[in-house]
């Protein structure tokens, strides 16, 4: 089956060409051609099996037949997969002056109500700061989108995201089409349901075992104290087989992640650090730096474990297992993606076996042991454990702790207060104060115009050819 069969135009069947996407994958065989006759579709595939095409596609080929903005809205949870999600757009219709933006938490209010002031075609979003810009400023309308697309659908409608979600689907129009897509959606099928039409369409793929028939799955059990040893073990043994590939090692806080992160550059290993406690600027830089193989090596907390695309990583390694399966499984296809090989490595404690045997049971695949030489880890050890009490006494010496803000809930609980409600006030007194910064920038800006919710704005030289 080619993509010109699944009645594609002849223009995206050339950009499909020109970057070497030949034939299309399962998901995309499927619920293309109910995307463009219109259907509401829940795409549900493994982990890079080319889900955002299958979006993508068919709106590009929608926005071309007639083209405005805003025309289609993705959500996603994470900031850097919205980054992703839009470069594919921009990608595919570069050459047709495609308008497209990002707005996601980190960055720059003002700019983004410049850029969706602008109406450009597709937006790509993260739920949160897409509800403020709607909470505080009338510059743009989402009331006319033809497409809203949930990626990573069971993350967004979990349940964290509620309020955010809410908000932005008040400023949705009834008559749109809604796509939602994951890899792991059958635990929340019903809840996903519920915002799409009701004839919608429903992709699942039948296999049993949940994570891709390419990725190789291993467990190292070892003691809790002498993980990190292990750790960078596996990390040195890799290197000295595979001088290529790209190694993502994933573990269960921020703090972690960076003391992972200090520990192994100073053994002589180049990392770089993704996760929630370091500015926007400095992740999109980190992971630029892994992207373009500078720093072979990521450590990350789950903030990277959905969606992200990067196919030269051979080697996926959860330094901390993360405590359910949905999370394994995303996890572990940051690797062999789209066909390709690669390799995932748990490293377990006493205290894990439970949740492994779990996980086991949930995606129906039993990991296999791994060979770690116990010599070489002695061997390395006492440098691996000095070395990251060095790194915890810098670090203790910023004011990166997480353990201070442990500490200081501790006290509101002493001082008889909810730490919950306290956090809660300070949040809204915060973005009271952003929302009033940025409400004074946009009255002084005269490059933001206010459009009504009934323009019609067309942009004929980007009709379809
Ligand atoms: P998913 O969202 O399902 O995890 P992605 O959409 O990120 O997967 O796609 C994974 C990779 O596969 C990307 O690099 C993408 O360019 C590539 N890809 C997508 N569709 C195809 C195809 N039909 N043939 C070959 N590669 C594809
Ligand atoms: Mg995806």
């Amino acid at each position: 089956m080619t993509f010109q069969s699944l009645q594609l135009s002849s223009y995206l069947c050339k950009q499909l060409e020109a970057i070497g996407v030949k034939s299309p994958t399962e998901i995309q065989k499927n619920c293309i051609p109910k995307i463009l006759d219109g259907i509401d579709c829940i795409g549900c595939a493994k982990t890079g099996s080319g889900k955002t095409l299958a979006f993508a596609l068919p709106i590009l080929q929608k926005l071309w037949e007639e083209p405005y903005g805003i025309f289609a809205l993705i959500l996603t949870p994470t900031r850097e997969l919205a980054y992703q999600i839009a470069d594919q757009f921009a990608v595919i219709g570069k050459s047709k002056n495609l308008r497209h933006c990002v707005v996601t938490g980190g960055m720059e209010m003002i700019v983004q109500a410049r850029e969706l002031a602008n109406k450009p075609h597709i937006v790509v979003s993260t739920p949160g700061r897409l509800a403020d810009h709607l909470e505080s400023c009338d510059t743009f309308s989402l009331k006319r989108i033809k497409f809203l697309v949930l990626d990573e659908a069971d993350r967004l409608l979990g349940g964290r995201f509620d309020q955010q979600i809410s908000t932005i689907f008040n400023a949705l129009p009834k008559n749109r089409q809604t796509l939602l897509f994951s890899a792991t959606m059958t635990d929340t099928l019903e809840k996903v349901k519920k915002i799409t039409n009701k004839n919608t369409f429903v992709f699942e793929s039948t296999a049993e075992v949940k994570t891709v028939d390419e990725l190789e799955q291993f467990y190292v059990l070892c003691p809790y104290n002498v993980k990190d040893g292990y750790l960078v073990e596996i990390v040195r043994h890799f290197r000295e087989k595979d001088e290529k590939g790209l190694i993502m090692i994933f573990t269960d806080t921020c703090k972690n992640c960076q003391l992972l992160h200090m520990t192994l550059n100073e053994v002589g290993f180049e990392t770089v650090a993704l996760h929630a406690m370091i500015s926007q600027r400095q992740r999109l830089a980190g992971l630029a730096k892994f992207k373009s193989h500078v720093s072979k090596i990521l450590i990350a907390t789950d903030v990277a474990s959905r969606g992200l695309d990067i196919p030269a990583v051979a080697l996926v390694i959860n330094h901390v297992i993360p405590n359910n399966a949905t999370d394994y499984v995303h996890r572990v296809g940051r690797t062999a993606r789209a066909g390709r090989q690669g390799r995932a490595v748990s490293i377990v404690t006493q205290h894990d076996v439970k949740v492994v045997q779990s996980i086991e049971q949930k995606i129906n695949y039993k990991l296999k042991e791994y060979d770690v030489s116990g010599l070489h880890v002695a061997k390395i050890l006492t440098q691996v454990h000095v070395t990251k009490r060095e790194a915890q006494i810098k670090l203790d010496e910023t004011d990166f702790d997480e353990r201070r803000l442990i500490n200081k809930r501790k006290k509101l609980i002493t001082d008889g207060k909810d730490p919950d409600k306290v956090e809660e006030e300070i949040k809204r007194q915060r973005k009271e104060k952003r929302r009033k910064r940025f409400e004074r920038k946009i009255k002084n800006n005269e490059g933001i115009v206010t459009i009504t919710n009934e323009t019609e704005h067309v942009d004929d030289e980007l009709k379809n050819d």
